[in-house]
C-alpha cells in the first residue's frame, strides 16, 4: 500500500473519492482538460482539518477555522477555469491570487505547471498553515506566499495576467486592477448588497470588458484600511 505525502493514511480511499469528484466535475461542465488533471493531482484531504477528512471530496465548502472556509471543488475548478479560458496554459504567466485560506486553489494553480503564483492571506495562522500544506504535497517550490492584506495587492511585482480573488469585496479594488496587465484576466465574487456573483474582468488597452458568470458565495474580503 502506497503512503500519502507525509500524511501516514493510505492513498487507495483517498484516490478513489478524488477520481469520483473530478468525474463529477467534468459531468458539472469542466471540460478543459488541464483544470481536471490537476484537480486529480493535488490531495484536497491534506488541505482540510482532520476531523472533516471523509467530506474533502464532497461538494461541499468546509470550515478552516478562524471564520473562514476552503471553497467547493466545483467554485475551485469554475474559477480555474475562467483563470485561463481564453490562453494556453504558460508556466510563465505571472499569478496572483487573493486569500490563500488553506492553501489549495494555490496548489491547483502549481499543479497546472505555473511557476510565478504569489498569493496573499491576512490572517498569519492560515498563511503558515497554506505554507505547511503546500509543503507537504510539495507544492510550495513556485508559490510566493505572503501575509498581508490582498485589497493592495503586490506592486512591486505586478503586472499580473491572472489575478484570482477568493474572498467577496464589495467593490473592484482598484489598485488589484491596476496590477493587471494588459490583456490580463481578473476573477472575483463581488458582493452586491449581500447577494454575490462571480465575475471575469479582462483588460484591454481601450478598457475593461466585465461578464458577470453566475452568483457564488464567499467570504469576505475585509479591507484592513
Ligand atoms: N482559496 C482558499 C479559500 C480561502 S477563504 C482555499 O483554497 O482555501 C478566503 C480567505 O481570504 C480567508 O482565508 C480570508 O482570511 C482571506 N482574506 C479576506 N480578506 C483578505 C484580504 N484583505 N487580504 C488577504 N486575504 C484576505
Amino acid at each position: 500500500m502506497v503512503t500519502e505525502v507525509g500524511q501516514g493514511v493510505s492513498w487507495t480511499g483517498y484516490e478513489f473519492r478524488r477520481a469520483r469528484m473530478v468525474e463529477r466535475l467534468r459531468q458539472m461542465g469542466i471540460t478543459r482538460t488541464e483544470v481536471l488533471s490537476a484537480m486529480s493531482a493535488v490531495p484536497r484531504h491534506v488541505f482540510v482539518e482532520e476531523a472533516l477528512r471523509s467530506h474533502a471530496y464532497d461538494d461541499m465548502s468546509l470550515p478552516l477555522g478562524l471564520g473562514q472556509t476552503i471553497s467547493q471543488p466545483y467554485t475551485v475548478a469554475v474559477m480555474t477555469q475562467l483563470l485561463f479560458a481564453r490562453r494556453a496554459i504558460n508556466p510563465n504567466l505571472r499569478i496572483l491570487e487573493i486569500g490563500t485560506g488553506c492553501g489549495y486553489q494555490t496548489a491547483v494553480l502549481q499543479a497546472l505547471g505555473l511557476r510565478e503564483i504569489y498569493s496573499i492571506e491576512r490572517l498569519r495562522p492560515l498563511h503558515e498553515r497554506a505554507k505547511q500544506n503546500l509543503r507537504a504535497v510539495r507544492l510550495l517550490a513556485h508559490a510566493r506566499l505572503v501575509c498581508g492584506d490582498g485589497y493592495l495587492g503586490l506592486p512591486q511585482e505586478a503586472p499580473f495576467d491572472c489575478i484570482i480573488l477568493t474572498a467577496a469585496p464589495k467593490e473592484v479594488p482598484l489598485p488589484l486592477l491596476q496590477q493587471l496587465s494588459i490583456g490580463g484576466r481578473m476573477v472575483l465574487p463581488l458582493d452586491e448588497g449581500g447577494v454575490q456573483f462571480l465575475w471575469v474582468i479582462d483588460k484591454t488597452a481601450e478598457g475593461y470588458q466585465e461578464t458577470c458568470v453566475q452568483q457564488t458565495l464567499f467570504v469576505p474580503l475585509v479591507n484592513d484600511k
